[in-house]
């Protein structure tokens, strides 16, 4: 039987629900199709484990989570913390620090559930994040606190290198897909170094993919086609800030950020990948019980369709689906259903499965 090694970092407020819910799903999978066995291990660092060592990732921690063949991550951030305090420390020090340049996040209205646009069911998109540079590069500063001349610059990085890797990436994972239509999201219009950059490169790598219809779209003008032309995208590629907006907009056209999961992907495998929910610790409703933890779900598919169990991955996305469809839905849905009653609808339907691991 085949054994992943998997990090767990359930973080903050639902971001412990969640994972909980989801280690649940995969424990139900793994017994139930008797295929694969996770070995998990559990990292407690989150904004109480810094509010009492002065830190989220203690020193050799990186080097302990690089033994892993993937990290199942939840949410970081507390109202004890400032946000930029524990992104900084917690999520993107993992993100740059194993390069997991490649942030794929995939919207779809799932059966059963409601996109607030009438035509909804047309959204079957994957959101390309670009996630080691541009504008959370972290490069910038702040001088003369306080006085009237004050100034903080926040500089948006992109190296050719960096830009390449994430556009052969889209293209790679356009080509995949039945359409293979990938749209370039990017502003220069109005930002003329980078954002060219980006642009220019991006058409220089097409020339390899031949295959890949492709198109343009400037980021405020693609906000309002993903509203009103859903049917036109299929993959689009856009910057670290950009994506990160987009996807957002995505999930809650495809009906609830509680909903939508991704993957910082290192597609060379140097490190393990990060597989974690779009969305963060949800203060407003933590502890009550009613966190959705499909996202979850859906990302811990990713994660097996990234070990190579592309079976036990369509398994557990069919009962995802079928719990859906059922109508078993928490509040952001519209339901009164809470994350336990979720959890128990998909793991009754991976049980439900044939024993036999389905078809790849
Ligand atoms: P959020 O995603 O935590 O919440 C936004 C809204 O969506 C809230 O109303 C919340 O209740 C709802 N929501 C989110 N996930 C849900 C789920 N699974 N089920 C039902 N409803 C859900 O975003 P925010 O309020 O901007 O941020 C809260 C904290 O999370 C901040 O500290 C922020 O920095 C952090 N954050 C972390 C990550 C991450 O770890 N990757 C991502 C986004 C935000
Ligand atoms: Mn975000």
């Amino acid at each position: 039987m085949r054994t992943h090694k998997i990090a767990v970092i359930p973080g903050d407020g639902i971001g412990t629900e969640v994972l909980a819910a989801g280690l649940e799903a995969l424990e139900a999978l793994a017994s139930h199709t008797g295929s694969f066995k996770l070995v998990t291990e559990h990292f407690p660092w989150s904004s109480d484990y810094y509010l009492k060592h002065g830190h989220y990732i203690p020193e050799g921690g990186l080097a302990k989570l690089k033994t892993f063949d993937a990290i199942f991550f939840g949410a970081v951030g507390s109202q004890q913390v400032p946000d930029h305090v524990s992104l900084w420390g917690l999520r993107l020090p993992i993100c740059q620090g194993f390069d997991q340049y490649a942030n794929v996040r995939p919207a779809r209205v799932l059966p059963g559930v409601k996109s607030p646009l009438v035509n909804g069911k047309e959204i079957d998109w994957v959101v390309i994040r670009e996630n080691s540079e541009g504008e959370y590069a972290g490069m910038g500063g702040r001088s003369h606190r306080g006085l009237p001349i004050e100034v903080g610059t926040e500089v948006a990085v992109f190296t050719r290198t960096g830009v390449e890797r994430i556009h052969r990436f889209a293209f790679e994972l356009a080509r995949k897909r039945p359409r293979k239509h990938l749209t370039l999201v990017t502003k220069s219009n109005a930002q003329r170094f980078g954002m060219v950059l980006w642009d220019e490169v991006f058409f220089e790598v097409a020339k390899d993919y031949p295959d890949v219809k492709t198109d343009r779209e400037l980021v405020d003008a693609m906000t309002t086609r993903m509203v009103l032309k859903p049917a036109s995208i299929d993959v689009m590629v856009a910057t670290n800030l950009h994506a990160d907006i987009l996807s957002d907009l995505a999930a809650a056209l495809s009906g609830s950020l509680g909903i939508a999961p991704t993957a910082n992907l290192n597609p060379e495998r140097t490190f393990p990948s990060m597989f974690e929910p779009i969305h963060g610790s949800a203060f407003d409703i933590t502890g009550k019980g009613i966190a959705n933890p499909t996202a979850t779900f859906w990302t811990a598919a990713m994660m097996l369709e990234h070990l190579g169990e592309e079976s036990a991955a369509k398994t557990l996305m069919a009962a995802i689906e079928k719990a859906t469809a059922s109508g078993v839905h928490t509040p952001d849905l519209g339901g009164k259903a809470r994350t336990a009653d979720v959890t128990q609808a998909v793991c009754d339907a991976i049980r439900a499965t044939a024993a036999k691991p389905v078809a790849a």
